[in-house]
């Protein structure tokens, strides 16, 4: 990584054009002056999800605002493959574990699907966003994945767009070898689904299994927890079908 990559990276939702000042939010205003105590003339990179990442320059820092000057490009926008992840929420530290994994290994959009066994009761949005902003800006990502409402699955099925693969991770043992159905569905828009602890229903893999979009998918012979289920599947899709070819 050159110089001019600056290590500390940030998000900010707004335009970024050279040779113009930069007045960030107060959020990555406090990050950058209280925690990263950055001074006037350090270098930090930013990334807006749209033109890719730029050097920019502390020009001032007061306890509320930092300005920054935007000096140029370092990085032109790359989007991630076309991968979503459809999750069941699962204890609060697996599930920041399942959002983290989840952002590094470049998924497009997270969907919370809420099953018959999903023990979480109130899904906390906001929060999945915080940590995918954190996790983005950490794996220099140059942009944030899209965190959708909770939906149940039922409705998620009944409305599922025709043309995208549904990739239902079948801990029953009765899915197909995982490299092999990413192999043959390969060049197709992907999702990948894990159920919850308690597993997906016997009604709830019968509704999957006759979906025209959804292939059931083994992970092999041991019943995984969910998030290494998660981290699992996304790598071997990657590596088959995505960015890490
Ligand atoms: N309670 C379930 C059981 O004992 O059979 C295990 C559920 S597992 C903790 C959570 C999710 O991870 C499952 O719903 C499934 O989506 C995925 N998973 C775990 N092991 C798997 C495997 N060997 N193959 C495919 N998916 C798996």
């Amino acid at each position: 990584m050159t110089e001019e990559i600056a290590k500390i990276r940030i998000f900010h939702s707004g335009d970024l054009i050279i040779g113009t000042e930069l007045p960030l939010n107060e959020e990555n205003s406090h990050y950058l002056s209280n925690v990263m105590r950055l001074q006037i003339g350090d270098n930090v990179s930013v990334f807006n999800g749209v033109d890719g990442e730029f050097l920019c320059r502390i020009k001032n820092s007061s306890k509320k605002q930092v300005i920054a000057e935007v000096l140029k490009q370092t990085q032109p926008f790359k989007d991630v493959p076309d991968i979503w992840l459809l999750f069941a929420p699962v204890k609060k530290d697996k599930t920041d574990f399942i959002i983290e994994k989840a952002v590094e290994l470049g998924v497009k959009k997270i969907l919370p699907i809420i099953t018959a066994r999903t023990i979480v009761e109130k899904v906390k949005i906001e929060r999945y966003q915080a940590q995918a902003k954190e996790a983005a800006e950490q794996c220099r990502r140059l942009e944030i994945p899209d965190i959708l409402p909770e939906q149940k699955l039922e409705k998620l099925l009944s409305n599922w767009p025709q043309e995208r693969r549904l990739f239902f991770m079948d801990e029953s043992l009765q899915g197909k070898n995982v490299a092999q159905v990413f192999a043959e569905e390969k060049g197709k828009p992907s999702a990948i689904l894990v159920g919850p602890e308690g597993g997906f229903t016997t009604e709830e893999m019968q509704n999957l299994r006759q979906h025209p979009s959804v292939c059931s998918v083994s992970l092999g012979p041991r019943i995984l927890r969910a998030e290494t289920a998660v981290a699992a599947a996304l790598s071997v899709w990657q590596a088959i079908d995505g960015d890490w070819k």
